[in-house]
């Protein structure tokens, strides 16, 4: 990005402060505009502080996909395995799913993978961005994470998923049983597999960094208000943006409020098909010897992330909407599938967590212009990748609120594609 001002500064309001809405505010405030960051939870605390943290510059597998439809039922039937659904949210959610079926085809899944991949080829770098300019080289470790098999049956397995990576130009390496243990001296012993994804990193606190990265805006000037918007209408040629504290008057808006986005669109009238797959984590003590990196045991879709305060374990995913109360059985119950990987590990919980992917059914992001509302534009639809996608979602919506070129083809991530 260019580092010049625009010529034309703009007040604009950005809905929401997580990774996605922090990065927008910072690539827009350098174009010179005078930007506003509201959100009544505080910065990085909703999504974007419980996530696993990697920067997964891989990961563009799409969830729907025929074999996992297939195991759905089965997946449903384990109290471990990695997908719950909350019954009574089922109705409400029924136009996701049959859309989410929809995009299980070999053309869509390919279509939806290259989609992902677009974006995720310019995500390191539009992070670089960030974490030099706020100093935050001290928060990121770089060397990959590892994806661990216990037996050929699961490796195989996920054969088709290596084989889509590969169909959309990313690298991976399988490493032989005896080398896993070299990488990673402090992993159980009989894992017979591991793929190696060497240019994924992983950030040590994501809030914290999503913190860091709000500092640099607050320090530029940027303004934050603990707000939450209510309402958006058009005010002759600019926006007002209503809250539960008063309101605002701003020439363009963002709407980057992750997995409540969609509330966002219904302001607007727009049909979006944004729900949310609701994940978990606990926090349990660092092992000694303590991982290098984030390893995910594929056998049972656990990740155990070494982070700043501790070991992160996550899993899975849960359908049950925005308002249902967590349900923490499942994730507690995979603490001892994670000592199955680290026989050092400390099972003592430290604390707890449930958080909301905003998510598609095609799982492709939702970034560009709100049709029939100019002047607002839609960055969010990060589902699993979010984190990942944050900066490059918020540089390419500084590009597009400038009307520059940003070289991305956007057709696939439109607000209105349903
Ligand atoms: C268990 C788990 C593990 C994950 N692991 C990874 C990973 O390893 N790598 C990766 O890339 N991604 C990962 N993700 C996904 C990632 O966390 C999300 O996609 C990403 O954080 C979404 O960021 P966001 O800024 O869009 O949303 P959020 O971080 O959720 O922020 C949205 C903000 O909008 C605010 N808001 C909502 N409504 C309003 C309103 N009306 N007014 C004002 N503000 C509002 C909210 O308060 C919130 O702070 C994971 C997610 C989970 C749950």
């Amino acid at each position: 990005m260019s580092e010049t001002p625009s010529t034309d500064p703009k007040s604009i309001v950005v809905i929401g402060a997580g990774i996605v809405g922090i990065a927008s505010a910072l690539f827009l405030q350098r174009d010179g505009h005078k930007v506003t960051v509201l959100d009544p939870r505080g910065i990085g605390e909703a999504a974007s502080f419980g996530n696993a943290g990697t920067i997964a510059t891989t990961s563009c597998v799409p969830t729907a996909r025929p074999d996992i439809l297939k195991r759905v039922p089965k997946m449903l039937m384990d109290p471990t395995g990695p997908l719950s659904i909350r019954w009574s949210y089922l109705p409400r959610l029924a136009p996701w799913l049959i859309d989410l079926v929809r995009n299980s085809t070999p053309e869509r899944i390919l279509a939806n993978a290259q989609a992902k991949t677009a974006l995720l080829n310019h995500a390191m770098a539009a992070y670089n961005e960030l974490i030099a300019e706020s100093d935050a080289e001290d928060m990121v470790v770089r060397n990959g994470i590892l994806q661990l098999y216990e037996t050929d049956a699961s490796f195989n397995a996920s054969a088709r998923e290596r084989a889509l990576m590969q169909a959309c130009g990313h690298k991976l390496d399988i490493l032989p049983g005896q080398e896993i243990r070299q990488m990673e001296p402090a992993l159980a012993t009989g894992f017979k597999h591991a793929v190696y994804l060497e240019n994924h990193a992983t950030i040590k606190h994501p809030g914290d960094l999503t913190k860091r990265f709000a500092a640099l805006f607050d320090s530029k000037g940027g303004v934050f208000a603990r707000e939450q918007v209510t309402g958006l209408s058009k005010n002759g040629s600019a926006w007002a943006v209503s809250t539960d504290k008063g309101s605002h008057v701003a020439d363009r808006v963002v709407v980057a409020a992750g997995a409540w986005s969609r509330e966002g669109a219904r302001m607007l009238g727009i049909r979006m098909l944004l729900d949310t797959e609701r994940g978990y984590h606990v926090m349990v003590p660092q092992p000694d010897p303590a991982l290098k990196r984030p390893v995910l045991l594929g056998d049972h879709s656990v990740f155990l992330v070494p982070m700043a305060h501790g070991m992160r374990v996550t899993s899975g995913v849960e359908l049950g909407g925005l308002e249902l109360p967590p349900d923490y059985r499942r994730i507690r119950a995979m603490v001892p599938f994670a000592k199955r990987v680290l026989p050092h590990l400390d099972e003592t919980e430290m604390s707890a967590w449930m958080g909301f992917r905003p998510s598609t059914p095609d799982t492709r992001p939702i970034l560009g212009e709100s049709p029939g509302a100019e002047g607002v534009f839609f960055a969010t639809g990060g589902s699993h990748i979010g984190m990942t996608l944050g900066p490059i979602m918020g540089k390419i919506t500084a590009d597009l609120v400038a009307g520059r070129d940003h070289g991305f083809d956007l057709e696939p991530y439109r607000p209105d594609r349903w």
